[in-house]
Parts: C-alpha cells; sequence; structure tokens
C-alpha cells in the first residue's frame, strides 16, 4: 500500500518512514511540487485534516491515501505553549534550531530549569471515500538546556518520562518506542488495514 505524506518535514518523514515500513511511504513533494498549506485550525487534529484534505486535493488522484502529522510540544510552566505553534514559536520563518533556543529561553524566564511538558501527534489519513484522524502523545520534562543531536526540532531538550538523558542524546530505536508519532501511527495502521 502507498502512502502520500503531506508533509516536507524532513524530521518527521524520516520517523514516518522507519515507522511504516511495511508500507510504500512517498512524501507529497516527491509526487508534486511543494505548496503552502495555510495551517489556521485551533487544535492539532484540524490542522492534520487541513494538511491531509489540501495534498489529497492537489494531488488529483482518487485511488491516493494521504497520512498527515501535525505535531508539538506543550510545557507545563508556558501553560501548554507553544503547543500547535511549535513550528513557528520563534516567528514565521523559524528554523527548528530557532524555535529550541526560544524555548529555552521562555524556560528559563520562568526563573525554572527545566518543566513538565509533552509532546502530541495528530495523524490524519485521507482518502476519497473516508477521513480519520488519531492520536499520540509523549510525556517527559522539557529541560533550559540542549544536549545531544539526534531526532529534530526539541528533541535535544526533552527529556522522555523514565530516562534521564534528552532524545537528541538517547538511540533513535527508543524514540521509536515510545514516541507520540510511534503511539498515533500504530494506531493508525490499524485502521490503514481496514481499506
Ligand atoms: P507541524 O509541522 O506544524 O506539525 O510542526 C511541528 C513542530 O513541532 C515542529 O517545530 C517540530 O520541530 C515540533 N515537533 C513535532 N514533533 C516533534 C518531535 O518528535 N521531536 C521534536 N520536535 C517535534
Amino acid at each position: 500500500m502507498k502512502l502520500v505524506l503531506a508533509t516536507s518535514n524532513k524530521g518527521k518523514v524520516r520517523e514516518i518512514k522507519a515507522l511504516c515500513e511495511d508500507y510504500e511511504v512517498v512524501a507529497y513533494s516527491e509526487l508534486i511540487e511543494e505548496f503552502e498549506i495555510i495551517e489556521d485550525g485551533d487544535t492539532f487534529k484540524e490542522n492534520a485534516l487541513i494538511k491531509a484534505r489540501a495534498v489529497f486535493k492537489t494531488l488529483g488522484d482518487e485511488e491516493a491515501i494521504v497520512l498527515s502529522d501535525d505535531s508539538g510540544i506543550s510545557v507545563d510552566v508556558l501553560n501548554g505553549e507553544p503547543g500547535i505553534y511549535s513550528a513557528r514559536h520563534a516567528g514565521i520563518d523559524a528554523n527548528d534550531k530557532d524555535n529550541l533556543y526560544k524555548l529555552i529561553d521562555d524556560i528559563k524566564a520562568k526563573g525554572v530549569k527545566e518543566s513538565s511538558a509533552h509532546y502530541t501527534a495528530a495523524i490524519a489519513i485521507v482518502t476519497k471515500d473516508y477521513e480519520y484522524c488519531v492520536h499520540g502523545w509523549m510525556y517527559g520534562t522539557a529541560h533550559a538546556e540542549a544536549k545531544g543531536d539526534g531526532g529534530f526540532g526539541y528533541d535535544p531538550m526533552f527529556i522522555p518520562l523514565g530516562y534521564d538523558k534528552t532524545l537528541g542524546e538517547l538511540d533513535e530505536e527508543i524514540k521509536k518506542s515510545l514516541s507520540h508519532r510511534a503511539k498515533a501511527l500504530s494506531l493508525a495502521k490499524k485502521i490503514l488495514k481496514t481499506l
């Protein structure tokens, strides 16, 4: 079964390909020219559906199965921010490093060195006949210090519950076994089996 990913985020594409080894997975930008998708939903679910619908429509292939991932980190000491705004925390054109160090500065500005936090992933599946959305979460601690260069995004500052190293330092197999994305994808795969 071929899955078209409604994302061109290299970190997500790499992880989703590794977590869906039984499927042929292609990023939509490998099939058609990349285009801007306005993610103006109020929830991870709404944004995941917006992305999957936009790519399904633009592909123009009735047989396509499009899968999207909308995800982010929510930090308790920041009242859940940046949440759905994780990709643009340091501004509209911010890259992963800008966002990481802005979040570290925000936590420091609260006068603490760490805060409980969690990642959320909403995975949407859109086909000609169906729309689904499932979620996964990973809980842990956001540290006001970056360590390691594994993973992507906020991983160098995030220590999963039960570990004492950041996702930037831990082996990628560990993230694969407990991530928000892995949990949501395990539900998504159950749905894919029914299509
Ligand atoms: P989206 O592409 O709009 O869903 O934005 C996701 C944002 O959350 C990006 O800034 C990512 O860096 C961040 N993010 C989502 N999942 C992860 C993850 O597994 N590790 C690190 N950062 C993540």
